[in-house]
């Protein structure tokens, strides 16, 4: 496929929330895999629900995502006097025409409808007007809006959605729509359609609920004598009770920005947002980016709306625990080098940050990463569950206390084990499991009760990676020390 452009055009009424976010991945993909371009457009002329902020936040959020763009943002309000061009030229080609019937003229008709139990449409009183007549009203100051001129007869509008396949809507119902207001504002449908053909986009991918405005658009361009792109709409995503995901409902988990704060790889995100509504024949469920640019059709697009388990366990789990595990599976396997500059923000961000970690320590702060990975499912638990690792001022988990550190015949070796950990020559895995060995046989202790004290004592947890690493990684100075001041405290 050649020359593909395509764009993500949201209207800033908010922060990028993750339905957005499905819509901008879907898009970028099929720009890279077609070697094609990607446009960011701001659809910003709803100027009271549009502000700075707002889309400032949806930049920072594709930015963090890497949903990188090659045109814009452009800013839908700076082309209003073209969609209003496109309106005009609309009228004279006889393809659209100034309704001058007031709004309570239509009220009234929409009541009338009302009682007689009837489908409202806008009844085409002016359409018929003749040219003296339009030119007589707008002489004495009337308003208008400018409607299109839909098609009458058995007619429809029938194109084929690269997601729902062949669509169909009959011109009988469609209404002459309102495509510029009373005040001169040109709505929504027409801007967006307009803006659509300027930027030359060949496929728009969006929202099921663009698919209403779909039928309307394509008698647009073709008023405009423009041709028509390809559409895929995209299926809802659903919370666990089939309810559509909202902020008002669900609050800061529809946000991207939450999942960033709450330590997710932007990768595993765009990795778990990409499956809520595509797949491949195959099911695969991870995928580095340039394999997702490969397998990425918009075929694969389910119909089916996807499900979203927002906070599925009550509590327990604070978003999906799909989400939960890709994440997961990420922080484990992704390269050392790639995770690291991931960490340093979580450091930084905690406070935890040493320049030594650029210099001197920076390999051991990689090995000692790397060791504890495996078990953390967010960027955040290495700033917890893995601070011991990071420095001195650790908390020692409650529980791991009451178990492991509680017994008085603890208080009693530990000291003792710290010494004769700081007397070892050589303080290597090999030496350190021998002296441990022997330590246990000369008081008759039990390896477990040993392993989960020192643990618990070093690390603050009681679970954790493979215990002699530990030791190593942390170093004897660093051991020697939490093992004595455990018991002094
Ligand atoms: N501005 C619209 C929205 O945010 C986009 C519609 C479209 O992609 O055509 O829903």
């Amino acid at each position: 496929m050649d020359n593909v452009v395509v764009r993500f055009a949201p209207s800033p009424t908010g922060y990028l929330h993750i339905g957005g976010a499905r819509t901008a991945i879907y898009n970028w993909l099929f720009a890279r895999k077609h070697k094609g371009k990607f446009i960011l457009r701001i659809e910003d002329t709803d100027a009271e629900r549009s502000n700075m902020e707002a889309i400032q936040g949806i930049l920072d959020g594709l930015q963090w995502l890497g949903l990188d763009w090659d045109e814009g943002p452009y800013f839908q309000s700076q082309f209003v006097a073209e969609h209003r061009a496109a309106a005009e030229a609309l009228i004279e080609k006889g393809l659209a025409y100034k309704c001058f019937c007031t709004k309570l003229q239509l009220d009234e008709k929409r009541e009338a409808a009302r009682r007689n139990k009837l489908t409202y449409q806008y009844d085409g009183t002016c359409r018929h007007l003749t040219a003296d007549e339009v030119s007589l009203k707008e002489a004495s100051g009337q308003a208008y809006t400018i409607r299109i001129k839909v098609p009458r007869g058995t007619g429809a509008v029938v194109f084929n959605d690269a997601v729902y396949g062949s669509v169909e809507k009959k011109y009988q119902d469609i209404e002459d729509f309102i495509i510029v207001r009373g005040n001169g504002q040109p709505l929504y449908v027409l801007s967006n359609a307009v803006d659509d053909i300027r930027d030359g986009i060949t496929h728009i991918i969006r929202g099921q609920d663009g698919l209403a405005n779909t039928p309307k658009q394509i008698l647009i361009y073709q008023g405009l004598g423009a041709a028509l792109p390809e559409f895929a709409h995209m299926s809802l995503t659903l919370d666990p009770k089939k309810a559509k995901i909202s902020k008002r409902k669900h609050g800061e988990q529809v946000a991207v920005h939450y999942y960033r704060e709450n330590g997710f790889l932007p990768w595993a995100m765009v990795n778990f947002l990409v499956l809520l509504g595509w797949s491949t024949r195959d099911s695969q469920d991870i995928f580095s980016p340039d394999e997702l640019i490969n397998a990425f059709r918009l075929e694969g697009i389910n119909r089916t709306n996807s499900v979203f388990n927002v906070a599925a366990d009550g509590g327990k789990h604070f978003t999906d625990p799909k989400l939960i595990s890709i994440n997961a599976h990420y922080l484990r396997q992704m390269p050392m080098a790639s995770l690291m500059p991931h960490i340093r923000t979580w450091l930084i961000k905690a406070d935890l940050w040493r320049s030594e970690f650029d210099t001197e320590k920076r390999l051991w702060l990689e090995t000692a990463m790397d060791l504890i990975r495996g078990r953390y499912n967010t960027l955040e638990d290495f700033v917890t569950f893995g601070k011991a690792y990071i420095c001195d001022q650790f908390d020692v988990a409650p529980k791991a206390a009451r178990k492991h550190l509680a017994d008085p015949e603890v208080a009693r070796w530990m000291p003792e084990l710290a010494e004769s950990l700081a007397r070892l020559e050589n303080y290597d895995a090999k030496s350190i499991e021998s002296e441990l060995r022997r330590f246990l046989t000369e008081k008759g202790i039990k390896a477990g009760k040993l392993m989960g004290a020192v643990r618990t004592a070093v690390t603050g947890q009681e679970v954790g990676p493979d215990f002699i690493k530990i030791l190593t990684t942390l170093g004897r100075q660093c051991v020697v020390d939490r093992l004595k001041s455990v018991v002094s405290s």
